[in-house]
């Protein structure tokens, strides 16, 4: 043993030693040796002669007469010239080559289980108090004041009985009785002990009788923690939904209420099996493997099994081992969990998995798994196919390396590192892939990052080969494009699904929208669809333009189209179904068209020397005079009249004159007539009047009337002309040939009886 140590057990000690040299000069001394003499210092001793600080002795019958001492009652001198009673003992040592008395002494009446109780009890974290004979308390340390709350005043003096629970009180007194008899009885047992302020804690304690003086020391050791523990343990033992066993040497000691449920033996039965006994013999040698290593800590992982009842039948189970200690000996604890419904759902998992996993190598849809950098982890059938690679050569390699373009990979490292760093959510995602003989296909992906705890683990890419669905849409595309005039795709519900530029630029309109939001701005729609449409946010079902003639353009598979206008530009729209549930809706501007054949019609229906209606317009005036008469009941009348003797002014004055004489003649007819009459050239210098709503009488009047202002007229260079009318009235079964005829022949008269005259049919 080195002296260091030494020296440190010596200090605590509860007796008192000191060494001194030859020379009577105390080389050291301990801490009980300082307190006897009186000082807190434990170094005040040393280097102080002996004489006159320890012995009162001039003379030392140790180095003198070489006596020793045992056990001899002596005088010490202390500090303050004191003396104290001491049992001394003495012995010669050689220590390091020098040669040292060692002394040991204690003070004779002061009490040595005091000192004792003092310098140990203190230093350890135990629970310690000394009773005496009569059960009062003499001495309690900090420990045990903290524990309880009490203060060492309120403690020493009183009966320990006080501390002691009720309950446990004869059975300590008995016992303690006992231990002063010497009779035996337990060392240790557990006792309850109340605090100052009434709770109970479980205490073990260990007491030890001081046979000289009859006091007695106990020790404590506050265990309520453990107690608490422990009845825990033992209602989850009895309560626990899981089986529970105790063994102990190989056979059960305790099994729960569960265990006996779920195997069948009894108790009894139990009492004389080992814990292996349960298992099933092919699983025996593995459960024995995997408990001893749980047993020795280097196993955490239940392990499964299968157990078997007493009836025969057989479970699976997952076990786990703990060694404990069980009334002071080593035991094993054991936990069976019954595992058969996950068992039966693992068994069905594993029937998914396969299912999953049956559906990635032959779903119509690339499956690729990359790890870190791209890593190619998983690879299914199709994506096979579709690149043209089989698995075994891209395994491993860099996905980006071996499918992107080199011009895009840049741009896909960029993506691919937000997935990984899950900064951005790339959840769908369209790329070209370079396929094994070069060509490209359009993959369109759903991504999803899979991770194992935090960590990225890889990203399950799951992609659609869309390449021909592009190069069908770029077609449409084209299709649309290729017409030279605003065209749209639009669905049989009227939503717009592509479009061309002339489209997006005249009409602004864009895909997604309502045909007639998106190309008409809602102004074609019928009020009571517009206001639905305005106060909802949505349209009405069956929402379209007044003039759409889609749906029969659907239902019939033919085009139709209509004429729009719109602020002044007229559009001819078309309705050309392309299958059962889409049509192209294009609009041609037919404004210039349009603006050029109302010019036309105006030029078909006009006489060009006198800017009145031509025959052509008057006939179909007259028809649709008759069909309204015809119908809606009613009079008019028609007025036939001629310039007389007309000839001789072309001859006379020159064709031209001529002229000027039939363009005065139709002002003066046209000043006169309403605006619902209608004025026409007949041919040459005859022309008719429609008159609508007009009698025979009043017809005739007017001729008469207009007769007698030309009759009156005078034309520069002419002089005077004349014109005969012949009027007529509308009749039931007339026709125009018939009406015209009428006119005409009442012209005739009124010539044939001199001219410048009105006769009336
Ligand atoms: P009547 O009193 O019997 O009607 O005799 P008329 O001379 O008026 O009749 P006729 O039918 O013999 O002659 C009609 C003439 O009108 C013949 C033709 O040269 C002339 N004429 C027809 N159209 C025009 C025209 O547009 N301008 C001119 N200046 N003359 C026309
Ligand atoms: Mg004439
Ligand atoms: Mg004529």
């Amino acid at each position: 043993m080195d002296v260091e140590k030494l020296v440190k057990c010596l200090d605590f000690l509860p007796v008192g030693i000191i060494l001194v040299g030859e020379d009577k000069i105390i080389r050291w001394a301990n801490r009980e040796a300082v307190r006897i003499w009186g000082s807190d210092n434990p170094e005040e001793l040393q280097g102080k002669p002996c004489r006159d600080n320890f012995c009162p002795s001039d003379s030392c019958p140790i180095l003198e007469e070489g006596q020793s001492f045992d056990r001899s009652s002596r005088i010490l001198i202390r500090k303050d010239g004191s003396f104290v009673p001491v049992l001394k003992a003495t012995k010669i040592l050689d220590l390091n080559g020098e040669r040292l008395i060692l002394e040991a002494f204690q003070l004779v009446g002061d009490d040595l289980y005091k000192r004792y109780f003092e310098v140990v009890s203190e230093n350890t974290g135990a629970m310690v108090l000394m009773i005496e004979k009569d059960l009062s308390i003499s001495m309690v340390n900090s420990a045990f004041l903290e524990h309880t709350g009490y203060s060492r005043k309120e403690l020493l003096g009183k009966p320990v009985t006080m501390l002691l629970h009720p309950e446990d009180l004869p059975v300590a007194l008995e016992r303690h009785k006992a231990r002063l008899r010497g009779e035996p009885a337990p060392s240790a047992y557990e006792i309850r002990v109340i605090t100052k302020d009434g709770r109970v804690c479980w205490a073990l304690v260990t007491p030890t009788v001081i046979p000289q003086t009859h006091q007695t020391i106990i020790s404590a050791l506050n265990f309520t923690k453990e107690k608490e523990a422990r009845d825990l343990l033992e209602s989850i033992f009895l309560s626990a939904p899981i089986s529970m066993w105790l063994a102990q040497d190989g056979r059960f000691r305790l099994v729960n209420p569960r265990l006996i449920l779920n195997m069948g033996y009894s108790e009894a039965e139990f009492a004389e099996m080992h814990p292996l006994d349960l298992v099933y013999p092919e699983d025996r040698e593995k459960v024995r493997r995997a408990a001893r290593e749980m047993l020795k800590g280097r196993r955490t992982e239940p392990y499964e099994f299968r157990a078997v009842r007493k009836d025969g039948s057989i479970t699976w189970d997952l076990g786990m081992v703990t060694s404990v200690t069980f009334e002071g000996r080593p035991a094993v604890l054991g936990y069976i969990m019954n595992i058969e419904r996950q068992k039966k759902l693992q068994e069905q998992l594993a029937l998914e998995k396969a299912r999953a996993e049956a559906l990635i190598e032959n779903a119509p849809l690339l499956v690729v798994g990359l790890g870190v950098r791209s890593k190619i982890l998983l690879f299914n059938r199709y994506a096979e196919k579709v690149t043209g690679y089989r698995s075994e050569e891209v395994l491993g390699k860099e996905w980006i390396e071996l499918f992107i373009a080199e011009e895009l990979r840049e741009e896909v490292y960029e993506v691919w590192k937000q997935v990984v760093q899950r900064k951005a959510v790339v959840h769908e995602y369209e790329n070209p892939i370079v396929t094994k003989d070069g060509s490209r296909r359009i993959i369109k992906w759903y991504n999803k990052v899979i991770t194992e705890g935090s960590e990225f683990w890889m990203v399950l890419s799951m992609g659609e080969d869309i390449t021909e669905i592009r190069r069908l849409e770029e077609q449409r595309q084209m299709m649309l494009e290729a017409l030279p005039n605003p065209a749209w795709l639009i669905s049989k519900d009227r939503k717009i699904v592509a479009q061309n530029q002339a489209a997006r630029e005249i009409f602004k309109s864009e895909e997604g929208q309502w045909c007639w939001d998106g190309i008409w701005s809602a102004r074609f729609l019928p009020e009571e669809q517009k206001r639905f449409y305005r106060e909802t946010g949505h349209p009405m079902p069956g929402t379209r333009c007044i003039f759409c003639e889609a749906d029969q353009a659907l239902r019939e598979g033919k085009r139709y189209k209509k004429e729009v206008e719109a602020d002044g530009t007229f559009w001819e729209g078309w309705w050309v179904p392309v299958s059962k549930d889409f049509y192209v809706h294009y609009a041609v501007d037919i404004t210039h068209h349009k603006r050029m054949e109302k010019e036309l019609y105006s030029l078909s229906i006009t006489d060009p020397l006198t800017g009145i209606y031509n025959r052509r317009y008057f006939q179909e005036k007259l028809e649709e005079e008759i069909e309204r008469v015809r119908r809606g009941g009613g009079v008019f009348s028609v007025v036939m009249f001629d310039i007389d003797h007309f000839k001789t002014i072309n001859d006379q004055f020159g064709h031209q004159v001529g002229d000027t004489v039939l363009k005065t003649l139709v002002k003066i007819v046209k000043d006169r007539i309403r605006r619902i009459d209608i004025l026409a050239r007949w041919g040459g210098e005859e022309f008719v009047l429609l008159l609508p709503n007009t009698t025979l009488e009043n017809a005739k009047g007017l001729a008469e009337e207009l007769r007698r202002k030309i009759e009156t007229l005078w034309i520069p260079r002419v002089g005077k002309f004349t014109v005969s009318f012949g009027v007529t009235e509308y009749r039931p079964q007339d026709d125009p040939d018939t009406l015209v005829f009428r006119a005409d022949a009442a012209l005739y008269e009124a010539k044939r009886e001199g001219r410048n005259r009105v006769r009336a049919a």
